[in-house]
């Protein structure tokens, strides 16, 4: 490791023992026990951030609790993990999980009629506002992933045995969201460009209505999949919906936070974003957004009663089971809001990039792009068969030589040992990361005898 990540880490947590004894000591000060405490632990401090400063020094705290590494991978390396990019957290959303990791954090100023998304203080009664707004919707609640935001869709809306349209490249949460709920999935099944169309959404409801002779109770889209990043014809099946009065969610987890998502200009009754995928967040945080309409429904306050206490908990949701994310998760999430806003208006600039960098790749002879190209997401799925494959065929290290390049040249996250077919996202790299990104890429091919055309 770096010794100045490595001294960065031993300061931050100097900084926190030191907080620490704050939180152990009484509202009116030290005693003479947390006084020298206290002074032993600056003095430790200034010698790491004189190491920090220096570049010096060896490694003195190498675990957390005896047993957990340290993560240095995005201090240290140019992640290109396909699910990892776009969740790395903004310094904001780190500061905030420094303030707020405490259980219960949002809590503090929680006042009738007792639900999180009222709470004013800090300002997540707000930020539900401007979630809605940002994604062009009514309503809109935080949930613990993106799957959850499914889960309170699939169970407002799917009964036991109905049938719930999804593509056939859906994502394994939409299937165990409809499970969960008794449903039946029935895919849409794919064009010979890896699409859903509008026109084979409506042909699979039609045969749906056939076979089962029930209507979809929903039907549920990914705009970008997880395996290609493909664009599918979402706004399109969106009136394809309409035209057949089913409601239509949106899945927006590899959209929403990323680039700009217009949930009624799509047509969509419900849309759900992932806050650990694309939002800067951390897990598990998503968005569950909804139109007016559908809020009676999916967002039912609770008509229980004890059947001896009599007892009733007011304007509770169900779907939410109360309150969802209470504490240093929605912090992150709020905190890293006004940069995630903001970096969905330079969508183009992150599309520009991840087309330079497979326009790279594709000058290396024999490499093939399985998505769409060009592309219109960072996410690409790449066929390497025919190029770094070829070399992992008498390499004593097999495919794993490749991994091993790329970790010597500080690049990781693709799946380590695959040479065939992969995937990567540089969403979040910079031009000169992209461009060094795309050098080690030549440099490598160059390395073992592969043709590079210029
Ligand atoms: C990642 C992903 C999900 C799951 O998101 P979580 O927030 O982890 O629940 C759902 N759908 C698609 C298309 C995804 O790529």
């Amino acid at each position: 490791m770096s010794i100045r990540v490595q001294k960065t880490f031993e300061a931050l947590f100097a900084l926190e023992e030191i907080r620490g004894l704050f939180r152990s000591s009484l509202p009116t000060g030290f005693n003479a026990g947390d006084d020298a405490a206290f002074h032993e632990k600056i003095t430790e401090l200034k010698s790491i951030i004189a190491d920090l400063e220096a570049g010096t020094g060896t490694p003195k705290v190498t675990k957390i609790a005896g047993n957990i590494d340290i993560r240095t991978r995005e201090e240290e390396s140019l992640n290109i993990q396909p699910i990892q990019a776009a969740g790395r957290l903004t310094t904001e959303a780190r500061k905030a999980i420094i303030a707020y990791g405490d259980g219960y954090s949002t809590c503090d100023a929680c006042r009738k009629p007792f639900r999180l998304d009222k709470i004013s203080k800090p300002g997540i009664a707000d930020f539900h506002e401007d979630l809605a707004k940002w994604l062009n919707m009514d309503y809109a609640r935080v949930v613990p992933g993106a799957r959850r935001g499914f889960q309170a869709v699939t169970s407002t809306l799917v009964k036991k045995n109905d049938p719930v349209i999804v593509s056939a490249l859906a994502h394994y949460t939409e299937f165990l969201s409809i499970e969960n709920a008794g449903g039946i999935v029935k895919e849409v099944p794919l064009n010979e460009k890896n699409l859903v169309t509008a026109e084979s959404t409506a042909q699979k409801i039609e045969d749906v209505k056939e076979e089962t002779k029930k209507m979809p109770v929903l039907i549920m889209i990914d705009h970008f999949d997880y395996q290609f990043a493909n664009e599918h014809e979402i706004a399109e099946i969106g009136k394809v919906a309409k035209q057949y009065d089913i409601p239509f969610l949106y899945n927006g987890a590899y959209t929403v936070g990323v680039q700009p998502v217009d949930g009624k200009r799509i047509g969509a009754d419900f849309v759900v974003g992932s806050g650990h995928k694309s939002m800067a967040s951390v897990a598990p945080s998503g968005v569950l957004a909804m139109t007016e309409e559908w809020a009676p429904k999916a967002l039912r306050t609770t008509a229980m009663v004890g059947d001896i206490t009599k007892r009733k908990f007011g304007i509770k949701e169900v779907e939410m089971l109360g309150c969802t994310l209470m504490g240093g998760t929605l912090l992150s999430m709020m905190a890293s809001f006004p940069a995630v806003k903001e970096r969905t208006k330079h969508w183009d600039e992150e599309v520009k990039k991840s087309n330079f960098f497979i326009e790279r790749l594709l000058a290396i002879t024999g490499s093939k792009v399985l998505s769409e190209y060009p592309r219109k997401h960072t996410l690409t799925k790449v066929d390497t068969t025919g190029s770094f494959d070829t070399v992992a065929k008498t390499h004593k290290r097999k495919g794993f030589y490749f991994s091993d390049e790329l970790s010597k040249s500080g690049i990781v996250g693709e799946f380590a040992g695959a040479t065939r077919t992969w995937k990567l996202n540089t969403f979040g790299l910079s031009w000169d990361q992209i461009n060094y990104l795309a050098n080690t890429f030549t440099d490598i091919a160059e390395k073992y005898g592969l043709p590079v055309s210029k």
